[in-house]
């Protein structure tokens, strides 16, 4: 019996509601596709910071690297915001983590059903299909790991910040492999956003998409988009995108802006795959929702399981390639959410039925 071993790690506020759910539909499926999940809970964010004096306890990290995958909830909440900000929960968690396993490629899935289009904050009639697009992000590079990165007083006494932007070669043609893996696998189609015009960092980041794509798949229909343009595009018509790879910052941003016009974050999960292999010889992931702890429903009962189911499945795909199963998922998710049946999520009006009802119709469709 194959077994499936990973590390849980809830975080705060709505974190554990919707892990609960996840683990639910996991167990699941499990017994019927005869599989053993094997996994361990680990405090992480703010639970870590209140029960081990540090949002990235040592004891969870150990877990994490026993592990195949990590499936990850959300951390941090008003309950840590007065700490300094080097050691608030999502700072001082997910980027050690993301650091720690090289989790340098986030796949994140802008995903829209068509039943829901109401739910966008965009004219129905501009996405009258939904939305259906993918944003990798390279996640351990640029402005957000590279050095110097301080604050310093210059002899007039002002004050001075410093961010530095760098990229290697490499580690642009490492993201342009997992690019070209999804653009396969969908419309082979894919549009690589850069600043070329004024950034170093843009400008060989385009000559090196534009040498590793004719080298290595000139089978994918391939574009180039400054961000800015990226930015309004993706307001004006998001489907013009069937991929879209960028480097760290621009995928910060562009990949919210996603996620607001997929009109729900409690919809929408994400996958950030590392450099390593696992002892199955699949790459090493953590695998989370788009949105944050939700501090303002949480322990109400109405938070969105949907993000983390989905968010699970895509564990099942790239950590334990199971793709049939979470294709299963997938389906089961988008079955229950367009019959009716739907969270308090504010982006959907009204609740129709909490958290463990919206579960219990994804699980009937399994
Ligand atoms: P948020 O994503 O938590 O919430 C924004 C809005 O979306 C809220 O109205 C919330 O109720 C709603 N929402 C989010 N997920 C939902 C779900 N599953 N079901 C129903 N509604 C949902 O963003 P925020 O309020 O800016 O942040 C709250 C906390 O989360 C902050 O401490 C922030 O730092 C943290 N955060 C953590 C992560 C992470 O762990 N990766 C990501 C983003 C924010």
């Amino acid at each position: 019996m194959p077994t499936l071993k990973f590390a849980v790690l809830a975080g705060d506020y709505i974190g554990p509601e919707v892990m609960t759910e996840a683990l639910r539909v996991l167990e699941h499926v499990a017994k019927s596709e005869n599989l053993t999940l094997s996994y361990t809970q680990a405090d992480v964010g703010g639970a870590g910071i209140d029960h081990h004096g540090k949002a990235l306890p040592d004891s969870t990290l150990k877990t994490c690297e026993a592990a195949d995958a990590i499936l990850f909830g959300s951390v941090g909440g008003p309950k840590w915001e007065k700490l300094p900000p080097k050691e608030q929960p999502e700072r001082a968690a997910l980027l050690p983590l993301r650091k720690h396993f090289t989790l340098f490629a986030n796949i994140r899935p802008g995903l829209l059903y068509r039943e829901l289009t109401d739910a966008s904050p965009l004219k129905s009639e501009r996405i009258p299909d939904g939305i259906d697009i993918v944003c990798i992000r390279e996640l351990t590079g640029g402005l957000y790991f590279g050095l110097p990165k301080q604050t310093t007083t210059l002899p007039d006494g002002d004050l001075q910040a410093v961010d530095t932007m760098v990229y290697k070669k490499s580690e642009i043609e490492r993201i342009l492999q997992v690019a070209i893996t999804t653009a396969r696998a969908r419309k082979k189609k894919l549009c690589s956003v850069d600043k070329a015009n004024v950034l170093e960092t843009s400008v060989l980041w385009r000559k090196t998409v534009v040498d590793f794509m004719a080298k290595h798949a000139p089978d994918i229909a391939l574009s180039h988009m400054y961000v800015d343009n990226a930015a309004m595009q993706l307001a004006r018509d998001p489907n013009q995108f069937d991929v879209f790879v960028t480097e760290n910052m621009f995928g910060d941003i562009l990949s919210d802006e996603m996620a607001v016009i997929c009109g729900s974050l409690g919809m929408l999960s994400s996958a950030s795959l590392g450099a390593g292999k696992n002892s199955l010889g699949l790459p090493f992931g953590l695998y989370e929702p788009a949105g944050g702890t939700a501090p303002d429903i949480a322990g109400m009962g109405i938070a969105n399981p949907c993000a983390q189911v989905l968010s699970a499945a895509l564990m099942l795909r790239f950590s334990f390639g199971l793709d049939a199963l979470a294709t299963r998922i997938e389906a089961a998710v988008k079955k229950a959410v367009t019959s009716g049946t739907r969270t308090g999520d504010i982006a959907f009006g009204k609740p129709s039925v909490g958290t463990k009802a919206m579960t219990d119709a994804i699980i009937a469709q399994l």
